[in-house]
C-alpha cells in the first residue's frame, strides 16, 4: 500500500479509492422485468390496421414467440424473468458496471455528479443483448427453428447472432446492402456466431427481386430488410420474427438496465438522480434506464426528476415529428403504431449513428413525451462526436456514435449546473462502445464530418386511421 501511495500515484489512487463504481455482485440481477404500461398517465393507443380495427392475435402469432406476444399486450406491472434468461445474462457480464465519471467532472468542473451505467460489456458491445437473450430463449421453448431479423449497422443482428447461438436456433440476418459492404467487421463477427447473413436487397424473397429487378446496384435500406424478414418468416412454418427496438416486450426486457442502477446508486449511498438521460433510436435502451426510475416521477416520490431523450437532427422524430399512427418499416407491412414519426417514407440522411436512423419511436415513450413526462433534446453529429471524442480521452471508453449523443446532453447539463451552482446528480445510458464504429471518428479526427439539416417532414400520406 505504501508503495502505490507514493506521491505519482496518489492523485489517481484517490479517485480510484473514492468508489468511483458501484459493485457487480449477481445479486443486482433483478428477478423482474419493469412493465411501465398499468402506470402510464393514459392508457396505451393499441396498434390498428389501416382500416382501423385492432388487428387479431393471430395475426402476430405468425410472427412472434406467444410469450413475447403475451409480454406485448401484458398489462402487468412486473413480469419474472425465467431462471435460464437470467443465468445467461449473468454469465455474459450482468449487472453491467455503473461509474461515476470524476475525472470528465473535474474537466468541466462542474458541481454535479455524473455517473453513467455501461451496456457495452456485453459481448456483442451494447445493450441489444438484453431482449435477444430473452427473445431467443422464448422462441426455442416454443419449438422454433429458425429466427430472422434485419439490421442495418450490425448492432442488432450480432446480438441476436449470438443469443441464437446460445440457445441453437439458426438465425438469418438481412443486412441493409450498403452496411454490409461498409462494415463488413459487423458481419464477421455475426458468421462467428454461426447466421446467415444477406445483403439486402436479395434475391431470397419477392420483396427483394423485385427490387433487384428494377435497380441491381439498390444499396437498400432498413424499411426493405424489414420487409425481407417478414416474408422469409411468413414462407417457413418454424421461423419467426425478432425486433430489436420499438415494440413494448423489447423495452420490458431493457428494464434490467434501470433496475440494477438504481441498486447500484444507492449501494454508493447515492439519491435518486435529477437528470435521466438516453440516446433514443427506437427507444429500448432509453427506457430501459429510465422506465424503473420514471416510477418514482409518476408515483410522486420525486416528481422534479427529469428524463432527456436525445436524438440526431438528422432524424429528429420527437423534436420535430407528428404524434400519430403510422407505419413501423417503410413498405407499410406492419400495423400502424401511435409514435412521434417523421414519416415512414422519411429518407433518413447518411449519419454515422445506425441505430438512430429510424423514423417512429416506441408508443409508451411518445405517450411520455406527448404528455411533457421527457423531454427531448436534438443534436447535429459533429457535436455529438466532440463529445465522444472528450468523453474517450477523459473515462477511456469509446463511446458508439450512438451512445455518444447522451454523452452530449450529460455534458450540457452538468455545464448548466455549473453555471447555476447547483449540485445536480446526472445518470446517463452509455448504450455500447464504439470500437468498430472508428469511421465516424476518423472522420471527426480529419474534420470531415458532415451536418446534416433534416428533410422536409411531410406525413400526408400517411394513412387516417380513426379509433
Ligand atoms: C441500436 C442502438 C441504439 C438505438 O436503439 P434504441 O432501441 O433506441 O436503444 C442505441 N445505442 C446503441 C449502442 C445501439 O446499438
Amino acid at each position: 500500500m505504501a508503495i502505490i501511495c507514493g506521491d505519482p500515484v496518489e492523485p489517481m489512487a484517490r479517485i480510484l479509492g473514492s468508489r468511483g463504481r458501484a459493485s457487480q455482485s449477481e445479486d443486482l440481477v433483478p428477478e423482474f422485468w419493469y412493465n411501465i404500461v398499468p402506470d402510464l398517465p393514459k392508457p396505451l393507443p393499441p396498434p390498428l390496421l389501416p382500416d382501423g380495427r385492432v388487428p387479431p392475435r393471430e395475426m402476430f402469432e405468425r410472427l412472434f414467440a406467444k410469450a413475447l406476444l403475451d409480454q406485448e399486450f401484458s398489462g402487468e406491472r412486473f413480469i419474472r424473468i425465467p431462471d435460464e434468461v437470467r443465468g445467461v445474462l449473468i454469465s455474459l457480464g450482468r449487472p453491467t458496471p455503473l461509474f461515476r465519471a470524476r475525472r470528465l467532472e473535474e474537466l468541466l468542473g462542474t458541481p454535479a455528479r455524473i455517473y453513467y451505467k455501461f451496456e457495452g460489456v456485453l459481448p456483442t458491445g451494447s445493450h441489444k443483448v438484453n431482449t435477444a437473450i430473452a427473445q431467443a430463449y422464448y422462441n426455442m421453448v416454443e419449438g422454433v427453428e429458425r429466427l430472422s431479423t434485419e439490421t442495418g449497422a450490425g448492432q442488432w443482428g450480432s446480438a441476436l447472432s449470438l443469443a441464437g447461438a446460445l440457445f441453437k436456433l439458426k438465425v438469418r440476418v438481412f443486412m441493409v446492402r450498403s452496411s454490409y459492404e461498409q462494415k463488413p467487421y459487423r458481419r464477421v463477427l455475426m458468421e462467428l456466431y454461426g447466421a446467415e447473413v444477406v445483403p439486402s436487397p436479395s434475391k431470397l424473397t419477392n420483396a427483394g427481386r423485385s427490387i433487384l429487378e428494377r435497380e441491381p446496384e439498390h444499396p437498400g435500406s432498413l424499411g426493405i430488410a424489414i420487409s425481407e424478414a417478414i416474408e422469409d418468416v411468413l414462407s417457413y412454418e418454424r421461423a419467426r420474427y425478432s425486433l430489436g427496438s420499438v415494440l413494448n416486450h423489447v423495452l420490458l426486457h431493457q428494464t434490467i438496465i434501470g433496475l440494477e442502477a438504481f441498486k447500484q446508486l444507492e449501494e454508493l449511498g447515492e439519491e435518486l438522480p435529477d437528470y435521466v438521460i438516453g440516446c433514443v433510436g427506437g427507444g429500448s435502451n432509453f427506457a430501459g434506464l429510465a422506465y424503473p426510475l420514471m416510477r418514482f416521477k409518476l408515483s410522486g416520490k420525486k416528481s422534479d426528476m427529469k428524463f432527456i431523450a436525445v436524438e440526431p437532427r438528422a432524424c429528429p422524430s420527437l423534436t420535430r415529428g407528428v404524434y400519430t399512427y403510422d407505419y413501423g418499416d417503410t413498405a407499410g407491412l406492419t400495423p400502424l403504431l401511435k409514435m412521434y414519426t417523421v414519416g415512414h417514407k422519411y429518407r433518413v440522411p447518411p449519419i454515422h449513428a445506425g441505430g438512430l436512423r429510424y423514423h417512429g419511436d416506441a408508443p409508451t415513450l411518445s405517450l411520455l413525451v406527448n404528455e411533457g413526462l421527457i423531454e427531448a433534446r436534438a443534436y447535429h453529429q459533429s457535436e455529438v462526436f466532440a463529445a465522444g471524442a472528450l468523453f474517450s480521452k477523459v473515462e477511456g471508453i469509446v463511446p458508439a456514435p450512438e451512445s455518444a449523443h447522451a454523452v452530449k446532453a450529460a455534458i450540457d447539463i452538468a455545464l448548466e449546473a455549473k453555471k447555476s451552482g447547483d449540485t445536480k446528480i446526472i445518470l446517463f445510458n452509455l448504450s455500447g462502445h464504439g470500437l468498430l464504429d472508428l469511421q465516424g471518428y476518423m472522420e471527426y479526427l480529419e474534420g470531415k464530418l458532415k451536418d446534416y439539416e433534416p428533410e422536409n417532414i411531410d406525413i400526408s400520406y400517411i394513412p387516417r386511421v380513426n379509433p
